[in-house]
C-alpha cells in the first residue's frame, strides 16, 4: 500500500465523509481478505460505527448504536469485534479518551500518534516516521521493549481555533 504524500489531518466539516467511510471499508476488506480473515457482519458494523465521524467513540456508545434498533448485542461481542479490528490495525484505541478511532493508514506498520481536539473531540493521526524512530531510539537506549508506541497530543483543531 502506498503512503499518501499529503495525508489529510483535520478535515473540514463539509468534507465528503462518505468517501472516508467507503475508503476505510474497502481497505478493511482487502486487508482481511489478504490475511485470510473474515470481516464478518458484526465486525464490519462496528467498523462502520467507529467511522461514523472522526471523533473517537467509546465501546458503550458503539453498543448503544448497535442496539438502537432493538438489538441485543452483548458488550463482549463489541469488545471482541474491536479486538479483531485492532489486531488488524483497522482501528486504534485512544487510552486518554477510552475510545476508538478508525486508522487512516491500515496495512502500514506505524505507531499510533494522535492530535486530539479538547473542544470537539476530533482526533487526527499524525503520520511521521520520525516520531516512531525517536521512540525506538529512546526505548532501545533504555533497554525497553516497546509494545504500543502510542502518543496522544491534546489541543485545539483548526476549526475550533477559528471558532474561538
Ligand atoms: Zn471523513
Ligand atoms: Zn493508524
Ligand atoms: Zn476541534
Amino acid at each position: 500500500m502506498t503512503r499518501p504524500k499529503t495525508p489529510a489531518l483535520f478535515l473540514p466539516e463539509e468534507h465528503d465523509h462518505g468517501h472516508c467511510v467507503a475508503d476505510a471499508i474497502e481497505k478493511a476488506e482487502q486487508i482481511c481478505a489478504s490475511r485470510g480473515s473474515r470481516l464478518t457482519k458484526m465486525r464490519r458494523r462496528v467498523l462502520d460505527i467507529v467511522w461514523e465521524s472522526h471523533v473517537p467513540v467509546g465501546a458503550y456508545d458503539i453498543l448503544e448504536r448497535l442496539n438502537a434498533g432493538g438489538g441485543r448485542t452483548a458488550p463482549i461481542t463489541v469488545y471482541r469485534a474491536l479486538e479483531f479490528l485492532m489486531a488488524h490495525g483497522l482501528v486504534h484505541r485512544l487510552s486518554s479518551l477510552n475510545a476508538y478511532t478508525g486508522c487512516d493508514l491500515p496495512g502500514t506498520p506505524h505507531g499510533a500518534h494522535f492530535l486530539i481536539c479538547n473542544a470537539c473531540g476530533a482526533a487526527a493521526e499524525l503520520q511521521d516516521d520520525q516520531i516512531d524512530r525517536a521512540i525506538s531510539r529512546g526505548a532501545s537506549k533504555a533497554g525497553f521493549a516497546v509494545d504500543a508506541p502510542v502518543v496522544e497530543v491534546r489541543g485545539l483543531c483548526p476549526a475550533c481555533r477559528e471558532a474561538e
